[in-house]
């Protein structure tokens, strides 16, 4: 089963140029406050454009060597043409960094299409009627390209696919800490929800549901993992269960943002989408960091988790800038918490190894 959810991450690319082949777009996006809801309603299929572990990447994106990874990796993703299937790129802004990736893209016209996703940081009654029009007109301009206009129908049955997908994932990591499933495969069965039409992802999430092996929990010690990268994500769960941890839940901007909250149903659509996504995507700077961690304490009380592992990408200012006022927080709650920083290499990596080692010694 888990294969299944992993295949759909790791072969994302030969799947979405299939899925073009058919005649269905592919709409790329950039963080999560990209409203893919609205993608799915024009009849297209929305992607999350993440990182890849290919150090052939860095080396083509042109970018300056103290960018961050994720930029640099995306960038050596499109001058390699992996990303030859998107028929356009929606970014929302996280940082400078990715605001001014777009700016790159269009001046290097990678994307037939690009849009740039203009959320305010607030979530009063302003900033929602100003997000509700900034949504109809991105309908607007994906309609055209699509040639299915977004009707207040179906923008609320894609909300509610969407408010299903969620749904499911929260039952998932609810679960998570008592079945007998690997860290490693759990990330997948997120990841395969960025990258797959979510039809398709809803319906292996209902099959899993349904079929979680149980397990019995160990005393080993145990902990939370927070990150973005998801390669690098995976190498610190192997890292951590070499020294004899496990990782029993995580928190990944991709899967907060789709596990947590539900979009509201009711109403006019485009503004119910502007009040499910307005400080609710925990998005650095764009959501109360008071929340945040909260949310962080909560889940790992939830799951067991003794210790937190907050992974950050090297050069990465939006989440190095988090990260230091979350640890206000966790150092007032004594909460055990690890920050490591690294670029997404091998070489990189490796050196995370005594730190790993000394944290999980210290939670025993
Ligand atoms: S949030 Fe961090 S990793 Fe993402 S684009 Fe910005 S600087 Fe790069």
């Amino acid at each position: 089963m888990i294969a299944r959810f992993r295949e759909r991450f790791e072969l994302r690319h030969d799947r979405a140029r299939a899925l073009k082949r058919q005649g269905t777009k592919i709409i790329g996006c950039f963080y999560g406050l990209a409203p893919k809801e609205l993608v799915h309603a024009a009849g297209m299929v929305p992607v999350q454009l993440v990182e890849d572990r290919d150090a052939r990447y860095e080396a083509k994106s042109g970018l300056l060597p103290f960018l961050c990874g994720m930029s640099k990796n995306l960038a050596g993703q499109i001058a390699a043409n992996v990303l030859d299937y998107v028929d356009g790129v929606m970014v929302s802004t996280v940082c400078d960094t990715n605001r001014h990736m777009l700016d790159i893209w269009v001046h290097q016209r990678a994307f037939p299409n690009q849009w740039l996703v203009r959320a305010p940081a607030k979530d009063d009654e302003g900033a929602i009627n100003y997000f509700t029009n900034e949504l109809r007109r991105l309908a607007g301009e994906l309609g055209a390209v699509s040639g299915t206009p977004v009707t207040d129908d179906g923008l609320r049955k894609s909300i509610a696919l969407f408010n299903e997908n969620r749904a499911l994932l929260r039952r998932f990591y609810d679960a998570r800490p008592t079945a007998g499933l690997s860290a490693e495969d759990a990330v997948y069965v997120f990841a395969s929800a960025l990258t797959s039409p979510v039809e398709e992802h809803n319906a292996l999430m209902r099959e899993l549901l349904a079929s979680l092996p149980p397990g019995a929990p160990g005393s080993d010690p145990k902990l939370m993992l927070s990150a973005l990268n998801i390669p690098m994500a995976v190498d610190v769960i192997r890292m951590a269960e070499k020294y004899g941890a496990t990782v029993v839940t995580d928190d990944f901007t991709h899967n907060a943002r789709y596990g947590s909250t539900a979009v509201p149903a009711d109403g006019d659509p485009f503004r119910a989408l502007a009040r499910g996504y307005l400080r609710t995507v925990p998005a650095p700077g764009l959501y109360s960091f008071e929340d945040r961690a909260a949310r962080i304490r909560d889940a790992m009380e939830r799951a067991g988790a003794r210790g937190l592992i907050y992974l950050i990408q090297l050069y990465c200012d939006a989440y190095a800038l988090e990260y230091a006022i979350l640890k206000e927080r966790f150092d007032r709650w004594k909460l055990p918490h690890l920050r490591l920083e690294a670029e997404a290499t091998p070489s990189s990596i490796e050196q995370l190894n005594v730190r790993v080692q000394s944290f999980v010694e210290s939670l025993v």
